[in-house]
């Protein structure tokens, strides 16, 4: 008698899903898995935002350009009303690219695609804060600070989840959102392609003369990109405006760019963008990243499976990669939900095979887009420099492949899975 208590005290907790990862994937994820009555538990390594009201001096420096299928997403879990309310997002509703060597550019406007914008600037921590709150609401179990240690048994559903502090869960389906260095997919061995752009990336919030136009501003400088996304001003603000930069250049030019007195980076920077915007009136702190292109080779194997950057990390020099994530979320709910549906194990490799199929060819398209572009616009060779201008004016006077372009930027060019289309 003795013996059986203990063994059924000893039994692990069991949840269908287990998501390692609370970030803006992870988060939205079990959110939707709760929508279509899948219950899960959250894993997450730091802790939780819930305070709608952080200040406006606390700014994050990660933005991210919310397309309208991942707006879908967000409104269809009830986040997006949040992150509205929370009046720290900016619509835009032009984008405007050109090429330092030339005279070409592309110019993309909402009135063309028949849309009020093309879609929202908004802070990262906006959105997961958001998202937070609605896993608080929806009293999903998130256990957080948590140290993952182990997943066993190896390849086989179900999986034993351990933790370092010794706590143990057993699932059907262990999903790894844990980012670019995924610590899932490690465990699992799940084979990645991978390299470094010779580029780092400096994000920061500058202030401006001038006023945004709503526009978001991209530069193909002699050495990198420079991204100037608009930022809703604050309320107080003494600027004309206010936009999230990201600047891809050589890791050295980078790291001085970082260290430089920020009188001396906003002259810089405002020579760099060819003073498009007026002068550069002042900056916030700036963080430099490594810029890496990783693709896991499969998404899944038995009773595992990763989705966002767990999965592939791209180039931001279109600001697709929570966008990739946010889809990778629909496409995973959807297959999940049929397999319920038809009775299949969560964590049946048949099951998670459609959702690689779902997600894998577009979001390697999205990367070998992202990479093309990357290569012929990191190249000062003169002949590459005439060609890209070539194709910048092409692309700006042929309609059908200028819409081809925006519909990719937008999400909106695809078949998409219920969750990421429009609510009717
Ligand atoms: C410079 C730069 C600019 C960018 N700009 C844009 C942009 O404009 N638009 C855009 O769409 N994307 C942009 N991106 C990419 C975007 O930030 C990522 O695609 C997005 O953050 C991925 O979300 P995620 O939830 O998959 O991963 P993450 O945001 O990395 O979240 C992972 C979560 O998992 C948690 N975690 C990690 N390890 C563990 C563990 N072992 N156990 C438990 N929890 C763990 C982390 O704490 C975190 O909460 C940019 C990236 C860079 C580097």
């Amino acid at each position: 008698m003795a013996d059986k208590q203990e063994q059924v005290q000893q039994t692990p907790p069991h949840f269908p899903v287990v998501i390692v990862g609370a970030g803006m994937v992870g988060a939205a994820l079990a959110c939707a898995l709760q929508d279509v009555g899948i219950d899960c538990l959250v894993l997450e390594a730091g802790a939780l935002n819930q305070q709608a009201d952080w200040s406006a001096d606390d700014v994050d420096p990660r933005v991210s350009a919310i397309s309208l299928a991942s707006q879908n997403v967000l409104n269809h879990i009830g986040a997006w009303p949040r992150i509205e309310a929370m009046a720290r997002l900016q619509d835009y509703q032009s984008m405007y690219v050109w090429d330092a060597c030339g005279t070409g550019h592309i110019a993309f406007s909402a009135g063309e695609q028949h849309l009020s914008n093309l879609g929202h600037i908004v802070e990262n921590k906006t959105i997961t804060t958001a998202l937070h709150q609605e896993l608080a609401e929806r009293g999903i179990e998130v256990w957080s600070a948590v140290q993952l240690q182990d997943i066993s048994p190896q390849s086989q559903s179900p999986r034993h989840v351990n933790l370092a502090d010794s706590r143990v869960v057993t699932t059907d389906l262990v999903v790894g959102a844990d980012g670019a260095n995924s610590k899932v997919r490690q465990l699992s061995g799940l084979a990645t392609r991978e390299w470094d752009y010779p580029h780092h990336g400096l994000v920061t919030r500058v202030a401006l003369e001038q006023g945004h136009a709503n526009t978001a501003w991209q530069r193909f400088t002699e050495d990198g990109i420079l991204a100037f996304l608009p930022l809703r001003s604050p309320a107080d603000a003494t600027a004309g405006s206010y936009c999230s930069i990201v600047w891809s250049m050589p890791a050295m030019a980078a790291k001085a760019h970082a260290e430089m007195p920020d009188e001396a980076f906003c002259a810089a920077l405002e020579r760099a963008f060819e003073g498009r915007l007026g002068k550069v009136l002042g900056t916030d702190a700036r963080y430099v990243f490594p810029l890496r292109q990783r693709h896991a080779k499969r998404y899944y194997q038995p009773g595992l499976v990763v989705v966002g950057d767990a999965a592939h990390t791209i180039h931001p020099l279109a600001g697709q990669g929570v966008n990739l994530g946010f889809l990778d979320v629909a496409a995973l709910v959807q297959t999940l939900q049929e397999a319920q549906h038809n009775r299949q194990s969560l964590g049946d490799t048949a099951v998670l095979n459609i959702y690689q199929h779902r997600r894998q060819g577009d979001n390697l398209r999205m990367m070998a887009l992202m990479e093309s572009f990357a290569r012929l616009f990191g190249n000062q060779h003169p002949l590459l420099s005439l060609v890209r201008n070539q194709a910048m004016r092409s692309m700006q006077t042929l309609k059908p492949i200028k819409q081809h372009l925006a519909q990719e930027a937008l999400g909106v060019g695809k078949h998409l899975p219920p969750l990421a289309q429009r609510s009717a």
